[in-house]
């Protein structure tokens, strides 16, 4: 057993980048980052495959006190991204608390000395009095359960993990999945390949991508006059802002999430002529019951005619064929799979927390229904941050969650620190009344009262509830992180 250090976060992403920057504001140095990949960035170190981009603009998709005058484009390309996980965590001196290559398997509370076991996966434990689980929504990838498909002969990519020696010169691909990454990646695949059939299981709504290489001039006003940027950033966030309106108070702004399907369907109207084709690639659900997604290539790409979309579904993989369930066989060299994440079979948590009186939140959570106090805090979890709770994810871009999260730490340490006290933990009734509050709140949203049946959205947990979205503008939650009653809290 190693010392007792003041915390722990658990990912070197952005989420723990971001507490990590909170706790030296708070004056808390005597902490450590443990991350399981051999470097930082989470999502934006993981994946890094071909035509990976951010799909929200880059002046709202970085900290807002750290904006990057120096983006190449509107929507910057994914190693843009990964560097500028690197200039934060620099500037701000995050890097030397890292450890990479280490990987939690589960956490336990001791009430009695009023710290975090923290168990490592080569068996050895470490001791915090904070823990901070920031491991994200979109850490576990999912490779999908089709019969057959472990003993597929050739080569299989997934998208968390791209072989980039790979040559895909005169190959047939098939690629299963159309979500943000397929999108990104069927018109890079149909580039190399020979050939490339994508299996789509459920379509997604695609808008246009308003994208542009970022001009000099533009870059240099960033970068002398920085409110130029700023006034950017609010711009573009307003629009966000409008889109995520539409999506949550449904009841009420239904006309506008009718207005954004109707540019998706514009959109692909213009750029695939094929009605069948086109009758395929229209989702049947509405529009953000499923985040949507961005881009000018996807659609054409269809048009090419060693492109193929199978829709039938996937019945079983055989050595190199897939036999889809219309019977179509096809023999393939490479199988790029753009499956995805499991959220609510492996995530939430992301490791075993064990609480007060050993209360297990990961079942606890199933066995009863996925609760947080303002998306971060769990009763029964004294000294327990976790960013990836229910209802913390708000808004469009994932910064929005992560500064809102560091607005709540900054509250509740400040207001540890007056008290003198080293312990919090939300009441029960606090967690209970915000559970209920957001699930009122979803009822209004389209995730209750659009059509999604047939969406498949991640958006939804296993019981088919609306808990990974915090159904408020991101104005509001920011605004609660700042004034939640610190009476929520019972400190010691
Ligand atoms: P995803 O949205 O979960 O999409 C996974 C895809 O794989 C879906 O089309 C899914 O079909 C399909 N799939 C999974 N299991 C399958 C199975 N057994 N059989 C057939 N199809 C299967 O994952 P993602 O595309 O990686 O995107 C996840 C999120 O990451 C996005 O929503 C976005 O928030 C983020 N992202 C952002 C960017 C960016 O900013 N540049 C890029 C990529 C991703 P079903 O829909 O039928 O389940």
């Amino acid at each position: 057993m190693t010392r007792t250090r003041e915390a722990i976060i658990v990912g070197a992403g952005l989420g723990g980048i971001g507490i990590a920057i909170q706790l030296k504001r708070l004056g808390i140095e005597d902490f450590e980052i443990l991350e399981r990949n051999d470097d930082l960035g989470g999502t934006w170190h993981v994946n890094h495959y071909p035509g990976l981009a951010v799909d929200i603009p880059s002046v709202t998709y970085s900290f807002s006190f750290e904006p990057n005058p120096h983006w190449s484009r509107w929507y910057a390309p994914g190693a843009e991204l990964k560097r500028y996980c690197e200039h934060v965590a620099d500037s701000y001196d995050v890097r030397r608390h890292m450890r990479f290559g280490v990987e939690v398997t589960g956490a336990r509370w001791d009430d009695e000395t009023g710290e975090w076991h923290v168990a490592l996966a080569d068996g050895s434990v470490e001791r915090a009095t904070y823990l901070v689980a920031a491991t994200g929504f979109l850490s576990q990838p999912k490779v999908p359960d089709i019969p057959g498909i472990e003993s597929f002969t050739g080569k299989v990519i997934h998208s968390t993990d791209w072989d980039h020696d790979y040559d895909f010169t005169g190959k047939r691909a098939a690629l299963i999945g159309t979500g943000a990454t397929g999108v990104q990646l069927v018109p890079e695949v149909a580039r190399m390949a020979a050939e490339l059939t994508v299996y789509q299981r459920t379509a997604i709504w695609v808008t246009p991508k308003v994208d542009f290489a970022m001009p000099g001039p533009v870059q240099k006003a960033f970068r002398r006059v920085p409110l130029t940027q700023r006034a950017a950033r609010i711009w573009n966030s307003s629009v966000l802002e409008a889109l995520l309106a539409g999506v949550i108070n449904y009841k009420v702004l239904k006309p506008g999430a009718k207005a954004a399907e109707a540019l998706a369907k514009h959109h692909l109207a213009r750029s695939v002529k094929d009605p069948e084709l086109r009758r395929k690639l229209t989702p049947d659900y509405d529009f953000g019951c499923k985040r949507p997604t961005f881009s000018n290539t996807y659609y054409p790409t269809f048009n090419r005619e060693h492109v193929h979309l199978e829709t039938s579904g996937i019945e079983r993989v055989e050595g190199t064929t897939i036999t889809a369930v219309d019977g179509t066989c096809t023999e393939i060299d490479v199988l790029v799979l753009a499956t995805g994440f499991s959220l609510w079979e492996t995530n939430f948590p992301a490791f075993e927390i064990l609480g007060r009186d050993g209360l297990d939140l990961g079942k606890h959570w199933r066995e009863t229904r996925f609760t947080s106090y303002q998306g971060i805090t769990a009763s029964g979890f004294p000294n327990l941050i976790g960013t990836a709770s229910p209802y913390s994810y708000s808004g469009l871009s994932f910064f929005t969650t992560i500064e809102a999260q560091m607005k709540h730490l900054d509250r509740l340490v400040t207001e540890m620190r007056r008290r003198g006290a080293s312990r919090f933990e939300v009441k029960e009734s606090a967690a209970e009344e915000f559970t209920d509050r957001m699930e009122e709140l979803v009822a209004d949203s389209v995730w209750a009262r659009g059509d999604c049946a047939t969406s498949r959205s991640y958006y939804f947990n296993q019981a088919g509830a609306a808990t990974l979205a915090r159904p408020t503008t991101t104005w509001h939650n920011h605004r609660e992180q700042e004034t939640f009653p610190l009476d929520d809290y019972t400190f010691g």
